[in-house]
């Protein structure tokens, strides 16, 4: 596992997206934090957030539902890569 949480990303510039090392599609978001200094980050569409306050990242082919917190993939958001590829929130 990737302990240094570092995220190589590529771009592709005939479709406009963003990819990871493993295929999968993100979205560059951007956030700002209060002093109002701004940051970037990566939403991966093949992982799914659900509601639990732990072990909160699912695999969107694997998991359909939290069978914790009873959510569906469907309506939740698509996870952050940099917690994905830190590997210490994935649902058990
Ligand atoms: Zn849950």
């Amino acid at each position: 596992m990737n302990n240094n949480n570092y995220t190589k990303v590529l771009y592709n510039h005939n479709n406009d997206t963003w990819m990871n090392s493993e295929g999968d599609t993100l979205e560059l978001l951007h956030g700002s934090i209060e002093s109002g200094k701004r940051y970037g980050f990566f939403l991966n569409n093949s992982y799914w957030d659900c509601d639990c306050e732990d072990n909160y990242i699912h695999k969107r082919s694997e998991s359909e539902f939290c069978n914790i917190c009873g959510v569906h993939q469907e309506d939740m958001p698509d996870s952050r890569e940099h917690e994905i590829k830190s590997g210490e929130h994935f649902a058990k």
